[in-house]
């Protein structure tokens, strides 16, 4: 293998467009099939909107006659059938396979099955975004996630594929990711999650430790888990010495997307993923660059029916050339859509708030959550996290912040303290649910 090459998998990173389409049409009429006669859930669906997989021969026609689905769908599903997948698996029930459970961040986690060719399209896929992130032959992969999510094994396996050598470490365990780091001394990170990044700069400050030291010499830390922010950006380029990537999608699909070296939108693999932008909640297609909910459809996933699957995000894509030299679709990820809020009907988006308030350094930790109240609201009402004695004048600082909020965004704010670790204690470690539904 060439550590020098530029890219993991130079075909498929570089497709010229008129191929790129043509291989996901064929992969795509391919699967539908399978994918019909599997999934009990897709099946209803699309007898219900009189479509048959013969009557679809094209992309054209998949995009105009094809239903999507949804998670709630699938919730409902599992509710009234007792079937653990919720009518998605495509695999009879003695095929051996791992099962994994969605993020849960809203509701309860689903059930998601993955066989081992999966595990290993999906490998391949992952080790163009490890190779993005400076892993190489003879180097060192720091993997620290849950072993619930659905891509946790084919990420390690991506490693491999490399020639790296994998350790191993749960999130909230900082001691343990801190001596991984002054002895194996990673090549590459993943995943970094913000309360991991907060939590490792108060560990490494607590044992007195360098951070450029101890975390300079890892080339790449891959940032997952909520939006990367400039303040998180900065925190690793330059409080650490070395580069944060990106990284965004939907776990529960193993559909990953990552930033490369230039940092200009996550890079998504146009040979797994066929991606359309609609206006959410419908299928109407927007036009290039415009704002839109994400619809995934996967090309080659023989474990599940995520065929047009309406993932609930909301962001822009490009299918411009990067200036890295990879041909492959970009997207900028906004947020989700039930995290957006509406006030005065203006949309806004919890990494706009994040943004403002990284500007203050009591509050720079991104412990909030915006409360909502109902479909469009008069003021945008936040619960900040804080600790006992952390902030020396919080009274003081509540109209300063709520100031500096109504400047940005142009809608009246209002700004409650909360205890920092009951905020912490909502979501999965990693996560901390954005909305907090009030009346
Ligand atoms: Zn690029």
């Amino acid at each position: 293998m060439d550590a020098e090459r530029r890219f993991w998998n130079d075909e498929m990173e570089t497709l010229p467009s008129d191929r790129k389409r043509a291989l996901q049409e064929a992969r795509l009429l391919a699967r539908l099939p399978n994918a019909w006669a599997g999934s009990s859930l897709l099946r209803r669906e699309w007898k219900a909107s009189g479509v048959h997989p013969a009557d679809i021969r094209s992309l054209d026609d998949f995009i105009r006659a094809v239903p999507t689905v949804h998670k709630e769908m699938v919730r409902q599903f599992r509710d009234d059938t007792g079937d653990p997948y919720g009518g998605m698996s495509l695999l009879p029930a003695d095929v051996p396979c791992d099962v994994h459970t969605s993020s849960g961040t809203t509701g309860a986690p689903t059930f998601l099955p993955i066989t081992e060719r999966d595990k290993s399209i999906f490998a391949e896929s992952l080790a163009r975004h490890l190779w993005a992130a400076g892993l190489r032959p003879g180097g060192v992969a720091s993997l620290s996630l849950a072993l619930y999510l659905r891509p946790a094994f084919a990420l390690a396996d991506a490693a491999r594929r490399i020639g790296a050598r994998v350790t191993f470490t749960d999130w909230p365990d900082l001691p343990r990711v801190v001596q991984t780091f002054r002895y194996l001394k990673p090549d590459v990170h993943a995943f970094l999650s913000p309360p991991q990044a907060i939590g490792l700069r108060a560990e490494i400050a607590r044992l007195g430790l360098d951070p450029k030291e101890i975390l300079g010499s890892t080339g790449g830390f891959i940032w997952a888990g909520d939006a990367l922010t400039p303040k998180a950006r900065r925190l690793v380029d330059e409080e650490w010495d070395s580069e944060a990537f990106e990284l965004s999608g939907t776990g529960d699909l193993c559909f990953m997307m990552q930033e490369c070296d230039r940092h200009d939108g996550l890079h998504m693999h146009d040979d797994l993923w066929f991606v359309e932008v609609v206006e959410p909640g419908t299928t109407i297609p927007v036009a290039e660059g415009e704002r839109g909910e994400f619809l995934f459809t996967s090309l080659m996933d023989e474990s599940l029916a995520f065929i047009r699957w309406r993932s609930e995000d909301i962001g822009t894509a490009t299918t411009e050339p990067c200036a890295c030299g990879r041909t492959s679709t970009r997207l900028h990820f906004l947020g989700r859509v039930g995290y957006r809020v509406s006030i005065r009907g203006q949309t806004v988006f919890p990494v706009e708030v994040q943004r403002i308030l990284e500007l203050w350094p009591e509050v720079d930790h991104g412990l909030f959550q915006i409360v909502r109240t109902g479909p469009d609201m008069e003021i945008l009402r936040l619960r900040v996290g804080t600790r006992e004695g952390e902030i020396a004048d919080p009274a003081g600082l509540k109209p300063r912040l709520e100031a500096s909020l109504e400047d940005a965004l142009g809608i009246p704010a209002r700004v409650d303290w909360v205890d920092a670790e009951s905020l912490l204690a909502l979501g999965p470690p990693h996560k901390v649910p954005r909305i907090h539904e009030a009346d």
